[in-house]
């Protein structure tokens, strides 16, 4: 039987809050409730937005909720040299170019191409883009069902190295997800969107495609994500004790812990969640068809 191996991937742009704890409960308990492993994955290729000191913290909060994770953390800082070499096999199947447009030129979605044929502006420093076609990419999520998207049509050809000479998420986290093995990727439906790139990339580099799982997401009162941009309480700003709050992400993802649960100390609440868990009773919240 094959390794199942789950992992989480939080940016160290601030400290975990309420939704980030149910990202992180989710693909732990949906690896560890059926003896794979669990990985952890510190996001730090934007120094810009990373916050000194913060990726230890997020790992010290993973610890006090017993999330404990398998072997080493893996810091993407480290995997410059392998990004690069993705890009150069993509380079050599003629899968990518250069492109100078401006934030303003570029608009909105879909990006339209402008530079397939040479960068339009040679004084600015250029992004890499990867090629798209017009074949839809299409996904079973197992939460959220079919999933399919024309990525040409709706998104265009997209970023794989910034001009500021950052490497773009989708392909950092899929050269990591290969290396490390991932065989299911559990995260927040409002990644849904990026899936399908990443599937792409995926075949294009002839990696394994893992299993996807979009959980719902926790919002506000007003429905907003919760997230660190608007605001949303750190886990150890909240009035609630980490065996609370993991009762209450529980609850979120549909599970039914019981009431005197949340008395009980964090690993007790986190072995009653290995034991429960649940996919079918997990809310799919995000529709389409
Ligand atoms: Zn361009």
């Amino acid at each position: 039987m094959d390794v199942i191996r789950g992992r989480f991937a939080p940016t160290p742009s601030g400290p975990l809050h309420f939704g980030s704890l149910i990202a992180a409960l989710g693909s732990y308990l949906h690896s560890k409730s059926r003896g794979g492993q669990w990985f952890v994955r510190i996001d730090d290729l934007d120094t810009d937005r990373t916050i000194p000191g913060i990726g230890s913290d997020i790992l010290r909060t993973l610890e006090t909720f017993g999330l404990h994770w398998d072997g080493e953390v893996l810091y993407q800082s480290s995997r410059i040299a392998a990004y690069n070499e993705a890009i150069e096999q993509l380079s050599a199947k003629d899968l990518i170019y250069f492109c100078s447009c401006s934030r303003k030129e570029v608009g909105h979605n879909p990006y339209p191409g402008t530079c397939r044929k040479g960068p339009s502006n040679d004084e600015r420093n250029p992004s890499v883009r990867l090629l798209t076609n017009n074949k839809p990419v299409e996904f079973h999520d197992l939460k959220q069902g079919i999933f399919r998207q024309n990525i040409e049509a709706e998104i265009g050809d997209f970023v794989i190295k910034r001009a500021d000479g950052y490497i773009a998420y989708h392909l950092a986290t899929v050269v990591d997800d290969e290396w490390q093995q991932i065989t299911e990727v559990v995260r927040g439906a409002d990644l849904l969107d990026s899936t399908p790139r990443q599937i792409y990339l995926q075949r294009l580099l002839g990696f394994q495609q893992p299993d996807f799982l979009h959980l719902p997401v926790a919002t506000d009162e007003n429905g907003q994500k919760l997230n660190k941009s608007n605001g949303a309480l750190s886990l150890d700003q909240t009035p609630f004790r980490p065996s609370q709050l993991i009762c209450q992400a529980l609850h979120f993802l549909g599970q039914n812990p019981p009431e005197n649960l949340q008395q009980k100390n964090v690993e007790h609440c986190i072995k009653w969640g290995l034991e429960h868990w649940n996919i079918n009773l997990v809310p799919k919240e995000k529709g389409h068809d």
